[in-house]
């Protein structure tokens, strides 16, 4: 299996991707997560993606396109993958549809999350995270008990570059222009797009997902 899941940054894709990975055996590519994981380790890649990311604009197609691709590579063949954030631009699709048979997988749905840009806006601007637990707060829905410090870790929480209100209009005008057509795209090439309402409690959204996910695609997963 071969499932995308496509929304606007901040609809909440990571976040239910994780949870439904909590049930399912998945493996879930998140291009976002690897570049920040390059970007920590200072590697050429992490360099290079740097400036496109805090300035909430797209990495070059072929720079993604070859980290995913040597993911790809890397999984057994009966491990059903999640994409997260990938892809974000028609070029990604087709690239996707040319590397997939490659290694023997094929797409089988995407999955269309999808909330206002003003709920959005305030989702990501709230967002602060914590760089020694690894935890993602908000501070409008989900706040720490101490303003600014991490329940676990009891360090300082930071506000990511790219979460920032004016790189968060940018992020959501780059969606809109550049992600969103493949909605139209993956339906004329006869993909199912499954919609879910992103604008709804976290577990909600979660177990319309897995409605989703077991009603039309015959995945064995748990009610949330
Ligand atoms: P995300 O965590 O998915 O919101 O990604 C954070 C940032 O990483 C984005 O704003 C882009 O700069 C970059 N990025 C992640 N995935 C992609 C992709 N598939 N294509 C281009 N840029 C990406």
């Amino acid at each position: 299996m071969v499932v995308i899941l496509l929304g606007p940054p901040g609809v909440g894709k990571g976040t239910q991707g994780d949870k439904l990975l909590e049930d399912l055996q998945w493996e879930k590519i998140a291009t976002g997560d690897l570049l920040r994981a390059a970007r920590r380790e200072g590697t050429e890649l992490g360099k290079e993606a740097q400036s496109y990311m805090d300035a909430g604009e797209l990495v070059p197609d072929d720079v993604i396109v070859a980290m995913v691709e040597e993911k790809l590579a890397s999984l057994p063949a009966e491990t059903g993958v999640l994409f997260d954030g990938f892809p974000r631009t028609v070029p990604q699709a087709r690239e996707l549809a040319r590397v997939l048979p490659k290694v023997d997988r094929e797409l089988d749905a995407v999955i269309l999350f999808e909330a206002p840009d003003q709920v959005l806006q305030k989702r990501i601007s709230g967002r602060r995270h914590s760089p020694d637990s690894g935890r993602i707060y908000n501070i409008y829905f989900d706040p720490p008990e101490e303003e600014g410090i991490c329940d676990e870790a009891g360090t300082a929480l930071v506000h990511r570059d790219d979460d920032k209100p004016e790189t968060v209009t940018r992020r959501l005008r780059v969606y809109r222009e550049q992600t969103e057509p493949l909605v139209a795209h993956y339906r004329e090439s006869e993909t199912p797009v499954l919609m879910v309402d992103g604008d709804q409690e976290m577990d909600q959204v979660q177990a319309d997902l897995r409605r989703v996910l077991s009603d039309t695609l015959g995945v064995e997963v748990s009610p949330a």
